[in-house]
């Protein structure tokens, strides 16, 4: 979710080109490109929206144009109506209702990220899987369905969980799932590999500088007007939302991608809370005393597949795969320590005083 921080945070309002614009558009316009001629105004813009179930907001600094944010709407909008596992009509829904039946028309941006989503998941031995899907489901986590599931729904699910059971036919140019019931679930890449879509089709409409939001996947792009580098918070996971854990002062290209217990969570019968990342070889969330993960790195997509797959393996293991992947990690603790590694530690400053920072660091 939106991140308090002051380059990810919301645009600041009224600024003098807005001002001018509402007042005399035809003027602004003209005042605009004189300006840009001489090389002192940088454009700026921000548009907000809701997509892949969730707020997407992007923030142009720098080289903003209408073009250029209609372009990152609409593909946001694409991907939705490609990937999302719970909309009739999608691909992947599609390839859900053809599971143990036969091969689906796949579009190739879905059979890469479907790709690059197993091969996280080999590389992760499986505590990341996009074919959680039928966990996902029976929890029902964020839908009016809910519900902690007996023993025995859990125990019949898990067996449809297996990656190798997703198949991506690039000369054929489908995907299939191996047997009925199983299904596809990108919910815990798409909005990474959506944050490097938006920023790749910003770049190629002149935009220089921007922050892009995707519930709180955030990515910025090119280099700020005032040159200095970007800063993008975390959220303290222990917090509503407003408050920060810390701040990671980054290079552009850079993304900051966190899951945490607190995005999606519910109260079961029993009292007891249940959270929405699961973990595949139980079947149950992931249980490991963590409250959040924040993965810093350049693409989104392996962020974003990362923090989920992080937190699902917990530290040891995961600060392995961090490394493997070249990626920055902080873990958080329902007992508040806090622990990076060292490329984290390299640009994230921890700023709340209620956290520790434990040692010994990887
Ligand atoms: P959020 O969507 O809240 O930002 P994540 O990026 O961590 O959080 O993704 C969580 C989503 O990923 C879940 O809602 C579910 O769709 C999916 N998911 C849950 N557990 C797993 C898992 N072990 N492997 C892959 N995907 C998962
Ligand atoms: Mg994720």
């Amino acid at each position: 979710m939106s991140m308090a921080a002051t380059d990810s945070g919301p645009a600041a309002r009224g600024s003098r080109s807005r001002r001018l614009e509402r007042l005399a558009p035809g003027l602004a316009a003209t005042l605009g490109l004189a300006l840009s001629l001489v090389g002192c105004a940088p454009r700026a813009m921000d548009r907000t929206e809701l997509a892949l179930g969730t707020v997407c907001s992007i923030r142009v600094l720098d080289g903003a144009s209408e073009a250029a944010l209609d372009a990152a709407f609409a593909r946001l909008r694409d991907i939705e109506a490609t990937m999302s596992a719970n909309a009739p009509g999608t691909v992947v829904d599609a390839v859900n209702r053809a599971a143990g039946s036969g091969a689906v028309a796949a579009p190739s941006d879905l059979r890469a990220l479907a790709r690059r989503a197993l091969e996280l998941a080999e590389a992760s031995g499986g505590a990341f899987d996009p074919t959680v899907g039928p966990l996902v489901a029976l929890w029902g986590i964020g839908f009016d369905t809910e519900r902690v599931p007996a023993p025995g729904e859990i125990a019949a699910a898990l067996p449809l969980v297996d990656r190798r059971g997703l198949v991506v036919d690039e000369s054929a140019g489908t995907m299939a799932l191996a047997r009925a019931g199983m299904r596809l679930d990108l919910g815990g890449i798409a909005k990474g590999y959506a944050a490097d879509e938006v920023a790749r089709i910003l770049t190629e409409h002149g935009v220089k500088a921007a922050v892009v939001d995707l519930g709180g996947n955030v990515k910025v792009v090119g280099r700020k007007p005032d040159r200095k580098p970007w800063r993008v918070g975390i959220q303290n996971p222990f917090s509503d939302r407003g408050e920060r854990l810390g701040l990671a002062t980054l290079p552009g290209g850079y993304t900051v991608v966190t899951s945490g217990v607190y995005e999606r969570h519910f109260r079961g019968d029993d009292g007891a809370e249940y959270h929405h990342l699961i973990d595949p070889a139980t079947g149950y969330p992931a249980d490991g005393g963590l409250v959040s993960v924040t993965v810093i790195a350049e693409s989104s997509m392996d962020a974003d597949g990362l923090s989920t797959a992080l937190f699902v393996m917990g530290p040891e293991r995961g600060f392995a795969l961090a490394e493997a992947y070249g990626v920055g990690a902080v873990y958080v603790r329902d007992d508040k320590g806090v622990l990076m590694n060292e490329r984290a530690r390299a640009v994230f400053e921890l700023e709340s005083g209620a956290f520790r920072l434990e040692a010994p660091v990887p």
